[in-house]
């Protein structure tokens, strides 16, 4: 029995130690077992005989002191934590003291055991402080983290943004099992719970859009970014994150309606504009049948200065008219109103009737023009009329802008479409004026000499046209060598 108790005090990984209970009382080591010297790296010279103050320093000892006296005062063993800085570094130990009584009632010694609790209290340390970063993490995200379970969506985990977002404690949030649904806004209600069942069902994470009704009566529109978490093919858990989007729906709101004052706005413009122009139009026409009439009728009977003058008002009429008709299809196209004849066109037949009527745009001019078109190009799916429209205001621009040298037009095929480039050797435009002369009213004041006159409406008709066909254009120019129109045209 002996070397069976021996054993076990040699091999016990657990600290064990006698103590003599002095007069004084005094501490005074008896025996400590070889686990206890491994473990606090005291030898057992400087154990055995001595007393607690000539082992440890004196704020440790009377640590130990208070437990060694209130182990005396009570018939119990005394367990107690304590935390001592000993030769091998600092401990965590939990130890047990029982007190050894003689048959006079006197408490003669004290047999102590003690528990290495280092590593776990140090785990433990870590967890604690993981724990903390984790629960300062989820509550500092602007946005509520959330768990639920999958059948009746009641919260298992909520994060503190919850409640500082909608107002209700946390814990009505995880108690009311029914909370969710309850507190959703009553026209998102069904549709949402619906969406979410059938998320559930097929085990698929999703995104949800809805109104919460806050404790103060706010709503408050969230997007809620779901997880569905399967075990075996099951929805075991949702998880997610609502994030405030009420001021993005705010604006989204305001943004809609501007759009709706702005475009009521610019329909108004357009329909005045339209109809302004049609009633201009009416005695404008009447003005130059009459002068027409006159010019026609009276060519002999007029004397020269009458007739200059005649010409002049017949000239500046139908410059009006011009503008009017301008403006007119601007408004319209603005409208969205000018009527298209799409179909399906032969570019060839196109560019011939472009021919014929460049005589009639060019005038007296003495200007090179070079024609440069592909052959077999793929017919074209546009409104031939517009189209040539189009064509016919950069050439007159060309003409207009170019008082000597070429206009070179070419067509090529090009992804998907055609692309006509009108190319002068004119005056050319500033760079800083290139996209400002597609906008209404729009002209550059030349170098040299006076403007030539027109609207300062074509580029923008013909901008506002080519999209409407599914087109664009864009220009490129240098100032003193000319510029390139670049045209593109869906094919059929
Ligand atoms: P308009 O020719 O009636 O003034 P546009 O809208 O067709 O109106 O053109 C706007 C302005 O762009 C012109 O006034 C002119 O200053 C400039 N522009 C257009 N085409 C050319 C060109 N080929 N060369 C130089 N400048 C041009």
């Amino acid at each position: 029995m002996n070397d069976q108790l021996a054993l076990i005090f040699q091999r016990i990984s657990d600290l064990l130690f006698l103590v003599a209970v002095e007069p004084g009382p005094r501490f005074r080591f008896l025996t400590v077992n070889p686990a206890l010297l491994q473990i606090t790296g005291f030898t057992a010279a400087q154990m055995i005989g001595h007393t607690l103050e000539e082992i440890l320093p004196p704020e440790e000892a009377a640590e130990v002191r208070t437990h060694y006296h209130a182990a005396l005062q009570g018939h119990e063993p005394l367990i107690y934590e304590e935390e001592l800085c000993l030769p091998a570094g600092r401990f965590v130990f939990e130890t047990t003291l029982t007190p050894i009584w003689n048959e006079a009632g006197q408490c003669t010694q004290l047999l102590g055991t003690s528990h290495d609790m280092t590593a776990r209290k140090c785990a433990e340390e870590v967890w604690r402080a993981s724990q903390q970063q984790y629960e300062t993490l989820v509550n500092s995200i602007e946005g509520i983290l959330w768990e639920c379970d999958p059948r009746l969506f009641r919260f298992l985990f909520i994060s503190q943004e919850a409640e500082r977002l909608l107002g209700y404690p946390l814990e009505q949030w995880l108690s009311d099992p029914t909370f969710w649904p309850d507190h959703i806004h009553p026209d998102d209600r069904e549709g949402v719970l619906t969406s979410c069942l059938q998320a559930v069902q097929e085990q698929r994470n999703h995104i949800i859009e809805y109104r919460m009704v806050a404790a103060d009566g706010r709503v408050v529109w969230l997007r809620d970014i779901v997880t569905a978490i399967v075990e075996q093919e099951q929805t075991v858990r949702l998880r997610g994150v609502m994030i405030d989007i009420t001021p993005e729906k705010q604006a989204q709101a305001e943004l809609v309606q501007a759009k709706g004052a702005a475009e009521a706005a610019s329909r108004a413009k357009s329909e005045f504009l339209a109809t302004m122009s049609h009633e201009l139009r009416t005695p404008l026409g009447i003005i130059l049948g009459y002068t027409d009439m006159l010019l026609e009728e009276t060519k002999e009977q007029l004397r020269p200065e009458h007739r200059r003058v005649l010409e002049r008002i017949d000239h500046n009429a139908q410059e009006l008219r011009e503008l009017i008709t301008a403006v007119l299809d601007l408004s319209r196209l603005e409208a969205g109103r000018l009527p298209l004849d799409v179909r399906t066109t032969q570019a060839a037949a196109l560019f011939t009737t472009l021919r014929a009527e460049l005589q009639e745009l060019s005038g007296q001019s003495s200007l090179t023009f070079i024609w440069d078109i592909a052959e077999n190009l793929p017919p074209l799916l546009t409104d031939a009329g517009k189209l040539t429209l189009v064509l016919k205001n950069l050439l007159r621009n060309a003409i207009k802008f170019t008082p000597a040298g070429s206009i070179t037009v070419t067509a090529q095929e090009h992804a998907q479409g055609v692309e006509i480039c009108v190319t002068d050797t004119g005056i050319g435009i500033p760079a800083d004026a290139l996209e400002l002369i597609f906008e209404p009213f729009r002209q550059v004041e030349p170098a040299h000499g006076d403007h030539p006159g027109g609207t300062g409406l074509g580029l923008s008709i013909v901008r506002r046209l080519l999209s409407a066909l599914g087109g664009g254009v864009t220009v490129e120019s240098t100032v003193g060598q000319g510029s390139t129109f670049r045209v593109w045209i869906p094919t059929g």
